[in-house]
């Protein structure tokens, strides 16, 4: 059986090799519509950054070399707000009064804070502490120069780079337009979640985990509600998926009688590249492609259909937005209990992760296998045991995903 690796590398070789330059388009989007989208422009600082020699501390500007001897007492010649500079040069044995933003006047090379000194008339003031040059202010382009670069095309717009877009003027972002997912759930036992169940039946629970999974990854999930474990129903909604950029079909691609996803696939010409990972769970995960359309068959356990997802159908979605950073994010947590491996496959298993003592320490949580909504979500991530013999026993380092 394939290795999620290699089932990966599949997904990203197709995807790769298929790659045309129309085929990502970009779109400009308001910068307050901007947060996770990927940037797609090379953004460069419009201007210096402070745009000037900028006090950083409420307090006075001074000359280092008239503080040679602390205490001294020096004239206070005029006022830096911010927003409104002091017209004024610092001379000898003088300073300004200047609050945190505002310009350093001429002549002035550092900041003493209020703290650090006692106002004796309105006119002078005494310095209690001595500074350094520099000390209380940031030197013009300290941060950034004029047209240096300060977002790269691929990033992912985070809080951070949204306020650094502000601070640039950029009222508009230019970022990777959303590719579309049609989103399937096949079974004869689903009712939609309005509805109350029969006593053989159970609610849709995957579309949901789906499309959020499918908006959070980037993408703009169209869901095509529940297509019958009926060959014409199947037809009818797979149909239309492969109008999108990506289909995902979930349920009906284990070796039930009553699985016909694969089947139906054959029939409109899906070329499946594998249909098994050595994955647990999420082992009869299906990825193929037919002409434009990237095609997904996820089993249809819960924890399994998010977990595949995860896997390799967001890795994907990534690398059609051309975002810098497409492999899951694994983080390395020590094992407080033990954990057995599986010579078939690799597993990944509900666990609980806790930073302390500067580190991550994780333990599996308790799970019911693959439909248990309720263990993984009392757990906050998912350990990844690898695929051999024996058990990873408390103390050794394991690998996890973090889901929050
Ligand atoms: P299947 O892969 O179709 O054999 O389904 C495996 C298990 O997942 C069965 O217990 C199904 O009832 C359950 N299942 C399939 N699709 C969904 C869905 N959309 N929401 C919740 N559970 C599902
Ligand atoms: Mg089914």
């Amino acid at each position: 059986m394939l290795p999620i690796e290699r089932g990966l590398e599949i997904v990203m070789s197709v995807a790769k090799s298929r790659e045309r330059p129309d085929r990502m388009p970009v779109e400009s989007v308001p910068l307050r519509d901007s947060l996770r989208r990927i940037l797609r422009d090379d953004v460069l600082s419009d201007a210096d950054s402070p745009p000037f020699d900028k006090a950083i501390r409420d307090g006075f500007a001074v000359r280092v070399e008239d503080l040679g001897s602390i205490p001294v007492v020096l004239s206070v010649v005029g006022e830096s707000r911010a927003g409104l500079a002091a017209d004024v040069t610092v001379e000898r044995g003088q300073c300004c009064e200047i609050m945190t933003g505002a310009p350093l006047p001429a002549g002035s090379n550092a900041v003493v804070m209020v703290e650090n000194t006692e106002r004796v008339s309105p006119n002078s003031v005494r310095i209690l502490r001595g500074v350094r040059e520099n000390e209380g202010l940031l030197r013009r382009g300290a941060e950034a120069r004029q047209g240096e670069l300060i977002l790269r095309s691929g990033r992912r717009i985070g809080l951070a780079d949204l306020g650094l877009l502000a601070g640039n003027g950029k009222s508009t972002v230019l970022v990777s337009a959303k590719p579309s997912v049609a989103v399937i759930a096949t079974g004869d036992e689903l009712v939609e979640v309005e509805e109350t169940p029969k006593p053989d039946q159970i609610r849709n629970s995957n579309s949901y985990t789906i499309c959020a999974q499918v908006e959070e990854a980037g993408a703009r999930p169209a869901a095509l509600g529940i297509a019958r474990d009926d060959l014409d129903d199947l037809r009818r909604k797979i149909c239309q998926g492969l109008e999108q950029d990506i289909l995902i079909v979930s349920g009906g691609v284990s070796v039930g009688k009553y699985d016909l996803v694969e089947k139906v696939f054959a029939e409109f010409g899906v070329e499946v590249l594998f249909d098994k990972i050595a994955m647990k769970p999420g082992k009869p995960t299906v990825f193929g492609h037919r002409g434009q359309t990237y095609v997904f068959g996820l089993p249809g356990n819960p924890i399994s259909t998010m977990v595949a997802f995860h896997m390799f159908v967001r890795p994907l979605i990534l690398f059609l937005l051309k975002a810098e950073n497409t492999a899951p994010k694994v983080l390395e947590a020590k094992l407080e209990a033990p954990a057995k491996c599986d010579p078939e496959r690799a597993a990944l298993v509900p666990a609980l992760v806790r930073f302390d003592g500067g580190q991550y320490w994780i333990r599996p949580a308790p799970w019911k296998g693959s439909s248990d909504l309720v263990g993984l979500s009392r757990a906050n991530a998912l350990i990844m045991i690898p695929r051999r013999s024996g058990t990873l026993e408390s103390g050794q380092n394991a690998q996890f995903l973090l889901m929050e």
